[in-house]
């Protein structure tokens, strides 16, 4: 294993920027920080991309469908 493979493990077992400051729940009216997720097609990053664990990613793509449904932000864009 090289010292590279050993950070990319402990990464992943550490917890995320959410877990680290105790958010319960992301705020699906702040689209401006959910777009932030997302790719100029509309599309959701994936947790790789966000690193944000199982948890946090859920909460995530919940707040981002809800903003969807609410025309906050859009399902899909030409970009
Ligand atoms: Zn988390």
């Amino acid at each position: 294993m090289t010292a590279e493979e050993s950070n990319d493990a402990r990464r992943r077992h550490s917890r995320c920027r959410d877990c680290r400051s105790g958010a319960r729940y992301i705020d699906y009216k702040d689209f401006k920080t959910l777009q932030k997720f997302t790719t100029m097609q509309g599309k959701i990053h994936s947790r790789k991309r966000t690193g944000k664990c199982a948890y946090h990613q859920r909460k995530l793509v919940q707040a981002i469908k809800r903003a969807r449904f609410l025309a906050l932000l859009p399902f899909v864009s030409k970009g």
